[in-house]
């Protein structure tokens, strides 16, 4: 068969955009891992009819099908019902599948809710797949003699990604007509503009060449992918490698490492590595910076205390700021967010008080002084550093880019790098 794969969604609310399709967009990645491209896909509302028409054009295009969504006991999940009609097999209670609902309630020390039979149901000829974090048994089927294989599983992001590693990914490998597994690479950047990163590396990401160079923006930074199907394997590999390095010099310190890395949790591992304490206080982040350290496992050895000063006199009482230099300078100024780190600092005696303050919008902003700006400090043993950022976008957006760049400047003073 032809080495690619299909994806199903199934829910209105997917088609209703009430819900956005992480799934597909994970297991679409995962599967091209694996050597089967996504070659199709579709998203279908919670109808037997449409279910089985996506299932039969996703069989015509591809050896792998992934359906996801619509297995549990609800009336609205009615995958196994399009199932069974698009493989033409009535449903019929399996015993194996049976038994893997009844175990999961009596593990948990519950009752076998009544209906929840429904989920034993599988169109003749299909297998049950066992999940290990939820009670809907997955579906699976081999089409006989053709080497397609079509797995429907549950919708729940958790659940759907558990049974593809545990239940479907296994399968494939044994699989025989996947494709060459591409090399694939890929770095973090932050601090500078993803068009300028592309001119540094023009060249590179011309297209036509492999490895194929790609780059996208995410917030406050940018992700590189690096992908060779040269063969043999080796070859791809060798130029992966060696493009990913030749990036790696030239951006230099703008790398934060391999991978689609997140910042905070790059400055939190850095954190803990140089065994650095720290204290953070922000206004109008309101507390995002100290969330983006404490989502970190393990971090409290290292994160002291986060300060929420919105308000001057917050400012003043808690971190110890001037009334006099806030009326002088005002609460979104240089000398503010020093005074704001330094107070951090002293109040918790952190080897780095971190300080953010700024405007947010939509009001406040002044000429000088534009909805968007922000100012940065960071206080060590050594002095206080400051910087000044000029965020575009609303509330939200504004505030998002804050977080990303407190961390981008974390990171850069952990490492010794220019503000
Ligand atoms: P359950 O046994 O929980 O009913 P199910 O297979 O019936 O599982 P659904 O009812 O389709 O799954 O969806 C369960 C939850 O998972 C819903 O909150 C839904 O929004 C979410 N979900 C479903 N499909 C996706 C998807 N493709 N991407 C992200 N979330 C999804
Ligand atoms: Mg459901």
């Amino acid at each position: 068969m032809n080495g690619r794969s299909a994806i199903v969604s199934v829910g209105d609310e997917l088609l209703a955009g009430r819900v956005v399709d992480t799934n597909a967009a994970w297991l679409g990645a995962a599967l091209r891992l694996e050597g089967f491209p996504v070659a199709w896909r579709a998203t279908v509302g919670d109808e037997p009819e449409a279910i089985a028409r996506a299932v039969r054009l996703a069989l015509d295009a591809a050896q792998v099908v992934v359906v996801g969504g619509g297995i549990g006991p609800t009336k609205d999940d009615v995958t196994r019902d399009g199932l069974a009609l698009a493989l033409g097999a009535p449903l019929a209670p399996d015993a194996r599948a049976l038994e893997l609902v009844r175990r999961k309630y009596s593990e948990r020390g519950l009752s076998v809710p009544k209906g929840s039979d429904v989920q034993a149901l599988l169109p003749a000829g299909c297998e049950a797949i066992e999940n290990r974090v939820g009670t809907a048994p997955g579906i699976l089927h081999r089409v006989p003699g053709r080497g397609q294989v079509i797995a429907a599983l549950p919708g729940v992001p958790g659940e759907f990604r558990a049974m593809s590693e545990d239940g479907v990914i296994p399968i494939l490998r044994a699989l025989a007509g996947r494709g060459p597994l591409p090399a694939f690479a890929s770095l973090t950047v932050a601090g500078m503009r993803e068009i300028d990163v592309g001119r540094l590396i023009a060249d590179l990401m011309e297209r036509g060449r492999d490895p194929v160079v790609g780059s996208y923006p995410k917030l406050g930074r940018v992700v590189l992918t690096v992908e060779s199907r040269a063969l043999p394997e080796a070859e791809a590999a060798r130029r992966v490698r060696e493009a990913a390095d030749e990036i790696a010099r030239r951006l230099g310190a703008a790398v934060v490492g391999e991978g689609d890395l997140r910042l905070n949790e790059v400055v939190a591992r850095l954190l803990l590595e140089c065994r650095v304490t720290l204290a953070v206080a922000e206004s109008l982040t309101g507390g995002l910076v100290s969330d983006g350290l404490v989502e970190v496992p393990g971090i409290s050895e290292v994160f002291l205390a986060g300060f929420v000063t919105y308000s001057n006199r917050a400012k003043t009482e808690v971190l110890g700021v001037p009334e006099a230099l806030i009326a002088s300078k005002g609460a979104v100024s240089e000398e503010c967010a020093r005074a704001m780190a330094e107070g951090a600092r002293a109040k918790t005696g952190a080897d780095l008080g971190f300080a953010v303050t700024g405007i947010a919008g939509p009001t406040g902003g002044s000429a000088d002084k534009p909805v968007g700006t922000v100012w940065f400090a960071l206080a060590d043993a050594g002095g206080t550093v400051a910087a000044r950022a000029a965020f575009p976008g609303d509330r939200a957006a504004i505030r998002a880019f804050t977080r990303e760049r407190a961390f981008e400047l974390m990171r850069r003073r952990l490492l010794r790098l220019a503000w």
